[in-house]
């Protein structure tokens, strides 16, 4: 067999196909994405279809799935479970090939009605076929190869959905078969558990409920939230079957299984194009993943008429939409400064087509994210992109490596000023400390400061700030006091009269107040309260600017991580050079004598944390009360926590506070301990 022929190639990709099969049914750990895997399936069909002497009995278009897993009971299937032919040429042509295909298999002619079929969703799960003697759960495998599946039945009754007894009348034997799935919020939620737990995350819902039910410890299963869809069966006795596969749903239904509203009795190819179309707008909707929607003929006399191929049936057809998720090549990671200064590592891809458009760049978010997926430079990546939420990189295919990858490293200056960049201890996000001087937190910076309860610039908005900033006419607030009129109208729809506006704005902001000046510095976590606390403790603005962190925690309020900030706010000599600059362009305000010893409340040092509704206050009334007595509101609950505060609909932040022992007050309560001040301890 030589190289480039259509033998050679052929064996190349039932190599690939069945390396890939392997590594997605029975790993559960797919090396490619569906797409590709598709393409490749579809390239060896091809060339089985021009050359049949190349199809061999272990080629992928024979078999069905995977074979299954020796730690798991073998289980053969009375009646196989099969596969469905996928068609993938997106658009109508699908559904009319099917039911034109179907008509002249039934030789029915151009007079004869409509056919009529079921058109369903194809959920993106796991099949599973459950065997109920007398009513009564008896066992639950997997597909497999179609002919012999896995016995996953201690792990499938963990699933609260399927039903351990039927309801209603039930048959000597049934085989319900339906697709084990998980939700798209109880998929981030397990996935949130694993990152705090330090786990690996689950690439997407599918594999976390196939890895989940083909778990030996059930245990594991019960742990992992899975949900369940009926929507065939294979063996029965002691039933009448339906006479229709729309009736046998309701069937179903009945005996206690869920099975999807969004279904159909769809007439003829025209009914079956809208179907295909109105769930692809629903798609992105629904509460959990599905990769296109299956057309079933839906009298069960004509699918017994048409029977069935090598593996799968000729009376149904799935229909996929445009994959959500692909594989490219992770070309670099660049670092993009956000307006806060948090520096974000963003994934330069090459270009790839998934979810419906061209995608070049993705977010990783922060260090420990591209960590944790253990991407590398130059590695093939899992792209998803779902509707219209960002594209995300999933997860590296190890696999693909050539060993030329190389590791991410967080820069230690930003980018685009050269300040230092910062990450705080207890944060995963790096940040730039260049604050006013950084370009691409200018911007930013600029509209806060001349915000109105900043600075109060009046006109000075996001349009002009963009033009001023990307001109390089303004680099720091302190320019904003250097711009005539000549700089402003010249600017887009920037007519003489309201740069003349702009202009004074900006004038009369030079009489302000301490606590406006340092709350429109924008240093991180000073917000107004903060700002006119530091300017009561230090009444002037030198004492603030040389405070070390010690004497910045005297001040009320002030913690760790806010001290933190100021101190690194004031230690980069650009942002003191605007503040300079500031005051010399003419700045000022009134200085005071710096206060005393901020007097000790009652409440100073004690932890609150609110949850629920309470029946009178807000949360907002709530936390005013108790931080005008010197208490300090928490959102989570620890042993640190001094009360929690309950009302209607209080959730885990209450059993917490039972378990440690906190004190637990209803509003009443509050009320009450405030007015009376602290036990003493
Ligand atoms: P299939 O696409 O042939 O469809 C049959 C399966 O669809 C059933 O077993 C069932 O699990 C599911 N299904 C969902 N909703 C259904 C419904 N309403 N009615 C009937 N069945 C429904 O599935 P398959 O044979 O398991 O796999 C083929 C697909 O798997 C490929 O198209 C490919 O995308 C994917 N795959 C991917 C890789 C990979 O490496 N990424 C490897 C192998 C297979």
């Amino acid at each position: 067999m030589s190289a480039g022929t259509p033998a050679a190639r052929a064996a190349e990709l039932r190599e690939l196909l069945n390396r890939y099969a392997h590594a997605y049914y029975v790993l559960d750990a797919p090396l490619v994405s569906d797409a590709e895997y598709d393409r490749l399936y579809q390239e060896l069909e091809a060339l089985e279809q021009r050359h049949p002497e190349l199809r061999t009995p272990d080629s992928p278009t024979q078999r069905v799935g995977g074979r299954a897993l020796d730690r798991f009971e073998p289980v053969r299937h009375a009646v196989p479970m099969l596969s469905i032919r996928t068609e993938t040429d997106i658009g109508d042509a699908g559904a009319s090939n099917f039911d034109t295909k179907v008509r002249k298999e039934l030789g029915l002619d151009a007079t004869a009605p409509a056919v009529e079929y079921l058109a369903e969703l194809k959920f993106d799960g796991l099949a599973i076929s459950l065997r109920y003697e007398n009513g009564l759960l008896v066992r639950a495998a997997t597909r497999g190869d179609g002919e012999v599946g896995e016995d996953v039945t201690q792990n499938v009754r963990t699933i609260g959905q399927i039903p351990l007894r039927l309801s209603g009348k039930a048959p000597v034997l049934l085989e319900v078969r339906g697709e084990v799935y998980m939700r798209r919020d109880d998929f981030d939620s397990l996935n949130a558990r694993q990152t705090e737990a330090g786990e690996k995350t689950f690439v997407n819902p599918r594999n976390a409920a196939a890895g989940a039910v083909r778990q030996l410890d059930p245990n594991m299963t019960r742990k992992r939230p899975l949900s369940f869809f009926a929507y065939s069966i294979g063996e029965t006795s002691g039933w009448t079957l339906p006479a229709r596969q729309s009736e046998l749903l309701e069937a179903l239904e009945k005996f206690g299984f869920p099975v999807s509203s969004e279904r159909t009795v769809a007439r003829g190819a025209e009914e079956l194009v809208a179907f295909h179309q109105r769930i692809g707008e629903l798609r992105n909707r629904l509460p959990f993943d599905i990769d296109g929607v299956v057309y079933k003929v839906d009298l069960v006399e004509q699918q017994q008429k048409l029977g069935w191929v090598t593996r799968e049936p000729r009376w149904a057809v799935a229909h996929k939409y445009a994959p959500q998720e692909e594989i490219t090549r992770l070309l670099n990671i660049e670092i993009q400064v956000g307006r806060t200064g948090a520096l974000t590592p963003v994934a330069k891809l090459q270009p790839v087509f998934v979810g419906g458009a061209t995608v070049t760049n993705a977010s990783l978010h922060n260090e420990d994210m591209i960590r944790r997926k253990g991407v590398k430079i130059g590695d093939w990546v899992v792209v998803r992109r779902a509707g219209d939420v960002i594209p995300e990189v999933v997860t590296a295919v190890v696999d693909r490596r050539d060993g030329k990858e190389t590791d991410f490293v967080m820069p230690e200056t930003c980018p685009v000023c050269g300040s230092h960049a910062m990450r705080a201890e207890d944060e995963a996000i790096t940040r730039c400390t260049g604050g006013l001087f950084c370009g691409a937190q200018r911007k930013q910076a600029l509209l806060h400061f001349a915000s109105r309860r900043a600075m109060d610039i009046e006109g000075l908005g996001d349009k002009l700030v963009e033009q001023l900033v990307d001109g390089g006419i303004v680099k720091t607030p302190a320019d904003l006091y250097k711009l005539g009129l000549l700089s402003l109208a010249t600017l887009d729809r920037m007519a003489e009269k309201s740069a003349a506006n702009v202009l004074q704005g900006i004038e009369q902001s030079k009489n302000t107040t301490l606590p406006r000046f340092i709350y429109a510095l924008g240093i991180r976590n000073v917000g107004e309260t903060t700002a006119k606390e530091l300017a009561r403790h230090f009444g002037k603005l030198d004492n603030l600017v040389t405070a070390k962190e010690a004497a910045l925690l005297q001040v009320q309020d002030v913690g760790p991580i806010v001290a933190n900030s100021i101190a690194a706010f004031f230690a980069e000599p650009h942002n003191v050079e605007v503040v300079e600059q500031l005051r010399a362009a003419g700045v000022h305000w009134t200085e005071t004598e710096p206060a005393e010893q901020a007097a000790v409340l009652p409440f100073t040092g004690k932890t609150f944390v609110l949850t629920g509704t309470l029946p009178s206050l807000s949360r907002d009334e709530a936390t005013a009360m108790i931080e005008a007595v010197g208490g300090k509101v928490s959102g989570s609950v620890s042993k640190k926590t001094h009360y929690v505060v309950a009302g209607a609909e209080a959730g885990s932040k209450l059993d917490k506070a039972q378990q440690l022992g906190v004190t637990v007050l209803d509003e009443e309560g509050l009320r009450a301990l405030l007015a009376r001040g602290p036990e003493q301890e």
